[in-house]
C-alpha cells in the first residue's frame, strides 16, 4: 500500500494518513481522507492527491 502523508491540523505535524479513503470530488479531483497516525492524536487529515 502506498503511504500518503498529510498535514494534521490538530498536532501540526506532517504524518502518514491512517485508514485513508479516496474520495472523488464533484470537480473530478481526488482527495485522501483519513486520520492522523500519531499516537494519541485523533486529528483528521484530508489531502488532495490528484
Ligand atoms: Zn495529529
Amino acid at each position: 500500500m502506498t503511504e500518503i502523508n498529510g498535514y494534521c491540523l490538530k498536532c501540526k505535524n506532517y504524518v502518514p494518513i491512517l485508514n485513508g479513503k479516496k474520495i472523488v470530488m464533484s470537480n473530478g479531483r481526488t482527495r485522501m481522507a483519513g486520520s492522523c497516525s500519531r499516537d494519541g492524536c485523533t486529528g483528521k487529515i484530508s489531502k488532495i492527491i490528484a
